[in-house]
């Protein structure tokens, strides 16, 4: 018999000693979640249609989201937009969903600008803020009227002589970096220095045909990190840059302050902290590992003491779009006026690029069970059919339990504690670092369901190595009776 159905009674008390105090992380879900985790046949038949890994996606909580956004900005009493930074997430559907609740889209690149134009988006519900902006991305933004965000100069006058060529105003607005904060400016890799943007703006537009062909319309900036401090502070200085410009424009200038939203994944802060905890322990060596092969996901181990912080997403967090967004419109400058008084006072439009916070309890991954094995350090693996890159994001683990459904649940069942590994022949295609604890093993064809995975988890890093195919993105509505698939995409 193979041991790893083999139920002798010492072995299991064994591993339940070993894998005591196995910190939980359970994350907020929503009813569909549960519907769907709850109905093993719908999951088996979408599987079984579309493969595995499949990542589902709940439209209607989207929408949502994108209203929320719509009725905090209208509590303030200056213009606003929203813009769904498209490349958190590349389900198709998503994008004439955000049009329909409001929203506009913030594409990155030639194909997510291309396929919004061809979906029959309005250009002026469209943005551009690609990293490279190469001549066909320029000509398809300026023959429609797209809005390009401006990193350097070298793009100032790439767009200038598309646009005299095209004999076709091109619109901009400018990107900039470098903001100062606490007596240090915030290094970004992106944009024009807050120091010289001026001085640059004062030089292209010196030239009578610039201001012909290029229309300014606004300034740009996306931070890295979560900090609503630091974006009040950059709020003020590309206030204040507009200010001294003082240039004449038919509309109100822009600011658009990107995204970064934080959002919250975990139900409960001291079930955060306890891991945390239990995770400095295991790097400590004073219990046993509980992420595979010890990973500190960002703790180390010097001279005995356990040093660093997470590097992951903070994954709990007290936030709210309401409150983050509080905390920036209220930052005060010197003379005590608040970001959200001058954005009145001076009649400024202020524009937002959430991605990830848009995406929240949209999505969930499922993944069949393929095998069991135990590994020569007498852990559990479990292999699903999917790989690293499908649940991959910037953060170092994705620190949210899973959900199993199992075909044949058994209440008598030992828990065990699990690692999900994936098929890529790396010795590192391990799911979740965390050591998962579960009800029971899974077998053979019962389903994982990896949860509130539509904000980059699903596809940022998806890479098709070993000729695995992408994962197929659809959607699932209810209408009578159980959930259904409606709007299944096979361009991704
Ligand atoms: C990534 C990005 C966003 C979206 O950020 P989120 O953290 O997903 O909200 C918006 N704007 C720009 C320019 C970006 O690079």
């Amino acid at each position: 018999m193979n041991t790893i159905i083999d139920k002798s009674k010492s072995k299991l008390k064994k591993a339940k000693v070993m894998n005591a105090n196995l910190p939980p992380l359970k994350p907020l879900t929503s009813p569909w979640m549960h519907e769907l985790v709850g109905d093993f046949k719908l999951q088996e038949a979408l599987l079984k249609e579309w493969q595995s890994p499949l990542n589902i996606h709940h439209l209607p909580s989207f929408q949502e989201n994108c209203r929320e956004y719509r009725q905090i900005l209208d509590t303030y009493n200056f213009n606003s937009n929203i813009f769904f930074a498209r490349k958190a997430n590349k389900f198709k559907n998503l994008i004439p969903a955000a049009i329909e609740a409001g929203a506009g889209i913030d594409t990155a690149s030639f194909r997510e600008l291309e396929q919004c134009l061809e979906l029959g988006i309005a250009p002026d519900r469209l943005i551009s803020t690609a990293a490279i902006k190469e001549d066909r991305l320029i000509n398809l933004a300026v023959k429609h009227g797209v809005l390009l965000i401006l990193d350097n100069t070298d793009e100032l006058e790439h767009v200038l002589r598309v646009a005299a060529g095209l004999k076709q105003p091109a619109l901009i607005g400018i990107r900039i970096s470098g903001f100062n904060f606490k007596g240090e400016k915030l290094y970004s890799r992106f944009g024009f220095d807050i120091d010289e943007v001026e001085s640059v703006v004062h030089r292209f537009y010196s030239s009578p045909e610039a201001a012909s062909h290029v229309k300014l319309r606004g300034f740009h900036f996306h931070l890295d990190g979560y900090s609503t401090a630091q974006r009040g502070a950059a709020l003020h200085q590309t206030l204040d840059v507009i200010k001294n410009l003082d240039l004449k424009s038919e509309k109100p200038f822009f600011i658009d302050i990107g995204g970064g939203v934080l959002m919250n994944y975990l139900s409960s802060e001291q079930e955060w902290d306890i891991f945390q905890g239990t995770l400095k322990e295991a790097v400590a060596g004073e219990r046993r590992p509980i992420t595979f092969g010890n990973d500190g996901l960002g703790f180390t181990l010097k001279e005995g003491a356990v040093e660093g912080s997470l590097a992951t997403y903070p994954y709990y967090n007290e936030y709210s779009k309401v409150t983050f967004l509080k905390e920036i419109l209220q930052t005060p400058n010197a003379n005590s006026k608040t970001v959200a008084q001058r954005l009145e006072q001076e009649n400024r439009e202020l524009r937002l690029e959430p991605g990830r916070s848009l995406l929240n309890q949209v999505g969930v991954t499922l993944a069949r069970v393929v095998h069991r094995k135990k590994d020569s350090r007498g852990d559990y693996l479990v292999g699903l059919e999917m790989n690293m890159s499908q649940l991959k994001s910037s953060s170092a683990d994705f620190l949210l339990d899973p959900f199993v459904s199992y075909q044949n649940p058994d209440p008598e069942a030992e828990p065990v504690a699990v690692y999900f590994t994936g098929a890529y022949c790396l010795e590192r295609d391990v799911l979740l670092k965390r050591k998962i604890q579960l009800s029971q093993l899974p077998e053979p064809g019962d389903v994982v369901c990896f949860i509130n995975t539509a904000g980059y988890m699903m596809h940022f890093f998806e890479t098709e190595a070993h000729l695995f195919e992408r994962a197929t993105n659809l959607s699932i509505k209810k209408s009578e009776g159980p959930y259904q698939p409606v709007d299944f995409n096979p361009e991704h």
